[in-house]
């Protein structure tokens, strides 16, 4: 059976076309700069890369021109092969708990909650409407949110001690981002230890990042929080900071509180403490040539990671595993290394010539480390076809 798993932006529309049989990727690509002159599309299968510049008006034209490519190129002999299509959804408040078959309600919803996230929400329901059009109501629509996992946080862990009015009439709360990722990993390791009553600390670290407590399959805690600005360090994102910034600098330089809150989450993070880059890779060459404020900017990454860590570490009671993901997780070599050697007191020891894989599954912890730690590249993808094929198998 053949799903198709979407991850629509503003002006952009990934796709995974899965033969759900064996979990395999047949096809996959991404539409870009969809509205904007010079919009293309880039198509991967078969181990062939097709890229070609096509003016796309709207969401509604990419999801034409992919279905399209699909049986142009033969992927597909006709779309009534494409039994489900799965969305990933950024923002479902606490209305979703987990993956749901998508109806005018769960639209309505997403419209609602638009506020909460300004730049998903609407673009989510562009790409739905747009397979919606295309394939019609028949084929089925599942919406996974990236809130859902983080559902199961407690009063204690997603209430912030502000008056409690705020959550009562405004909805201020945690809710926690990269929930599916996070639930990828909770299930990777279920599968990699058998059970499922462990406790574990997944670091989703790339451009974005959020770490998440998980015993027993739930999530308990997460670094993310009212919108994905909190948390650890990230490429352009501050993470947590105080709040008393944000009047002192808006006096200074004569900004508006969004204008404050912008830089915050577009020059702040690895960019605004290195100034020469929010690129990983970057600021390890640039430490490499000797710049010292690139050292700094990683050095506070890491160190924010640790935090978390050990923040979760006391708050699970112990740990059973610790797992690395993302860009920054499955690829940054030295990251990993401080991180794990700064986690030395909680019995924690790598292997460190493992520790130079990059970008594949990998046990890092050597048989003398108290915590497992692995590195389990992510695929949001794969879970998202993963319950739309489950709720059209249990609709
Ligand atoms: P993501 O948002 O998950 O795509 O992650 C992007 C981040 O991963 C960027 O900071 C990249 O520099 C980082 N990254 C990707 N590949 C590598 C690599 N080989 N070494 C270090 N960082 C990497």
């Amino acid at each position: 059976m053949k799903i198709i798993s979407i991850n629509a932006g503003s002006s952009s529309l990934k796709f995974t076309l899965f033969e759900m049989d064996n979990e395999e990727v047949i096809a996959s690509g991404v539409f870009e700069r969809i509205g904007i002159e010079g919009s293309k599309y880039t198509i991967k299968y078969n181990g062939e890369k097709i890229e070609q510049e096509i003016e796309l008006l709207d969401h509604t034209d990419a999801v034409k021109v992919l279905l399209e490519k699909l049986i142009d190129l033969a992927i597909i002999k006709s779309l009534d092969e494409i039994k489900g299509v799965g969305h990933r959804l950024v923002h479902g408040k606490d209305k979703y708990s987990k993956s749901v078959i998508i109806t005018d309600e769960v639209i309505e919803d997403l419209e609602a909650f638009r506020e909460f996230a300004p730049l998903h929400n609407p673009a989510n329901v562009l790409g739905i409407k747009a397979f919606r059009e295309a394939l019609g109501e028949d084929t089925l629509m599942v919406g996974v949110f990236d809130t859902a996992f983080h559902q199961t946080m407690e009063k204690e862990a997603y209430l912030y001690p502000v008056p409690y009015k705020w959550y009562e009439n405004y909805g201020v709360r945690k809710y926690g981002f990269h929930g599916t990722s996070h639930r990828f990993m909770a299930l990777s390791m279920k599968e990699i230890l058998g059970r499922e009553n462990f406790k574990m600390i997944s670091c989703h670290i790339g451009n974005g990042g959020s770490i998440c407590a998980i015993d027993n399959m739930k999530c308990i805690d997460t670094s993310m929080g009212f919108t994905p600005l909190a948390g650890i360090m990230m490429g352009t994102r501050s993470g947590d900071v105080d709040p008393s910034i944000i009047p002192y600098v808006m006096e200074k330089e004569g900004k508006n509180a969004s204008e404050v809150v912008d830089d915050l989450n577009k020059v702040s993070g690895l960019l605004g403490l290195s100034e020469c880059s929010s690129d990983m890779r970057d600021i390890l060459s640039n430490i490499e040539q000797g710049n010292e404020q690139a050292l700094l900017a990683k050095k506070k990454y890491v160190r924010r990671v640790v935090d978390y860590i050990a923040q979760y570490y006391v708050l699970l009671g112990g740990v059973d595993a610790i797992c690395f993901t993302a860009g920054v997780g499955e690829n940054s070599v030295p990251v990993r290394k401080e991180i794990c050697e700064s986690l030395a007191c909680l019995g924690v020891k790598i292997d460190l010539e493992l520790n130079e894989k990059r970008g594949e599954f990998v046990k890092l912890s050597t048989d003398e480390s108290k915590i497992l730690v692995y590195v389990i590249p992510t695929d949001e993808e794969l879970m998202i076809a993963r319950d739309t094929l489950n709720l059209i198998q249990n609709r």
